[in-house]
């Protein structure tokens, strides 16, 4: 079975899928550290970020994995790190637009998807990558709230900046962020971890015994 989990960044689809998924005991699958990883062996070649065909031939040359501990390897180098500083927060929602980049990297995730039980979050999970998800999710929050959480994890840039960046992001990123017409949305703002858990792993084990 294959869990879709979509949204903006900041409405917790990594905390949630990653729980969800140790909790169902299936693999878990972080779409956006795929297109993160690229844009930072972009940016270390200074790959002109313009150049979808650049690219898509460097996403196809250098494919991302995950070991076991999902860490995130891309050409030989760990950037489990790496990709969450806020260079790669800025320049990820122009890279990840090309469609040179994007066959490659939903070829990838839909061979990642075939192999068996998974969650999988990103922006087009539901509605491009695996349209026949038995389980879709679209997790929302104020974006306040969002800003605030990604705050905490990005020690290296100011609130105001942040809020900023997360903006342009969402901008950036709208066109791919459609829920899908049958995922379930939930509101995030103003439930805990364990909640948001709780409603998706509801949904999984009605879906499973129906
Ligand atoms: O989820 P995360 O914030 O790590 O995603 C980083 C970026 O990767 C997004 O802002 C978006 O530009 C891109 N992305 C995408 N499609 C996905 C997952 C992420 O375009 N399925």
């Amino acid at each position: 079975m294959i869990v879709a989990i979509d949204g903006p960044a900041g409405a917790g689809k990594s905390t949630v899928a990653r729980a969800l998924a140790e909790r169902l005991g299936f693999r878990y699958l972080d779409t956006g550290a795929m297109y993160r990883a690229l844009t930072w062996l972009a940016l270390k070649r200074g790959l002109p970020l313009g150049e979808g065909a650049a690219l898509g031939a460097l996403a196809r040359d250098h494919p991302v994995t995950f070991d076991e501990n999902d860490r995130v390897f891309i050409d030989g180098a760990d950037v489990t790190s790496a990709i969450r500083r806020s260079n790669v927060d800025r320049m990820v929602s122009v890279v990840a637009r090309h469609p040179e980049v994007r066959e490659v990297m939903r070829e990838r995730q839909r061979e990642l998807a075939a192999q068996g039980d998974a969650v999988i979050e990103g922006r087009d999970i539901g509605t491009v990558v695996v349209p026949a998800a038995a389980v879709k999710v679209y997790l929302e929050a104020d974006p306040n709230v969002r800003a605030r959480r990604r705050q905490s994890e990005r020690p290296d840039i100011g609130a105001d900046a942040l809020a900023t960046d997360l903006k342009l992001r969402d901008e950036q990123d709208r066109a791919r962020m459609e829920p899908a017409a049958d995922a379930q949305k939930i509101d995030t703002t103003l439930l805990a971890v364990d909640e948001v858990v709780a409603q998706i792993e509801a949904l999984v084990r009605a879906r499973a015994a129906a």
